[in-house]
């Protein structure tokens, strides 16, 4: 899955959440923040892309689709992204039951994000990798590959695109009126609903077919131009086509 389409589910699900870690004196912005920062986090593996073609395809627990995509993964990337990026509050954590709270908090929104990522990945193609070790350290037996869609599926960049300026509109709308409404998150939980239905009723049947249906949904020419930025992005990476 792309990675605007991955942080449409971190998105939403942030939106949904924040009523409930507002009860902690969680904003609904940090909820939000973090929760779609965790949808995208576990794909940090594709670093691997850039540096080495064969360690990105390959099976180390640091190739993509290894160690970052399993719960134990979530866990760890959320602990070191708190550690890194609020070491104030980490510090503060050890001393104030407040500051511990707002830290387990973050750490669990965070958490929910990058496994959001989970089913995410595995409703697509298999790949090379076959899917995802979910329990990974403990196991490395993979789940996924259900091949409902490809990696790229522009029916969810499209809803992502119009979510985040639709959003961005109510958003600042209750910023004016000074009122903060439900609005956002039953809306959000209409779209992540629509977007999950969507991904588990497609089937995808071969490229051929494919990349037609993808054609009539955008038109030919948004579809040849996404193409070419497409293919400009991986020959800079030096890597013909991910899938
Ligand atoms: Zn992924």
């Amino acid at each position: 899955m792309t990675p605007i389409s991955h942080s449409l589910f971190g998105f939403t699900a942030g939106f949904i959440l924040s009523p409930i870690t507002g009860k902690f004196g969680i904003s609904r912005k940090r909820t939000v923040l973090l929760c779609t920062l965790g949808a995208i986090l576990p794909d940090i593996d594709s670093i691997s892309l850039i540096l080495k073609r064969q360690i990105y395809y390959g099976t180390n627990w640091y190739s993509h689709h290894a160690l970052t995509h399993s719960i134990a993964g979530a866990l760890l990337i959320s602990f070191t992204f708190m550690l890194l990026f609020q070491p104030r509050l980490s510090i503060h954590s050890f001393k104030e039951k407040t500051a511990l709270n707002k830290w387990f908090i973050s750490f669990a929104v965070l958490c929910v994000g990058c496994i959001i990522h989970l089913p995410c990945d595995m409703i697509t193609l298999p790949g090379v990798w076959n899917g995802i070790p979910i329990f990974a350290p403990f196991s490395w037996k993979r789940y996924g590959g259900w091949t409902h869609i490809p990696w790229k599926d522009f029916y969810l960049i499209y809803l992502s695109i119009i979510t985040y300026a639709v959003f961005f509109i109510i958003y600042f709308a209750e910023l004016i009126f000074k009122r903060k409404t439900i609005v956002l998150p039953v809306l959000s939980l209409v779209i992540l609903f629509g977007a999950t239905y969507h991904t588990y009723h497609s089937k995808f049947i071969n490229y051929h077919q494919w990349n037609k249906q993808q054609k009539e949904l955008v038109g030919e020419r948004l579809y040849g131009f996404a193409s070419r930025a497409e293919k400009m992005v991986f020959r800079l990476w030096h890597v013909k086509t991910i899938f």
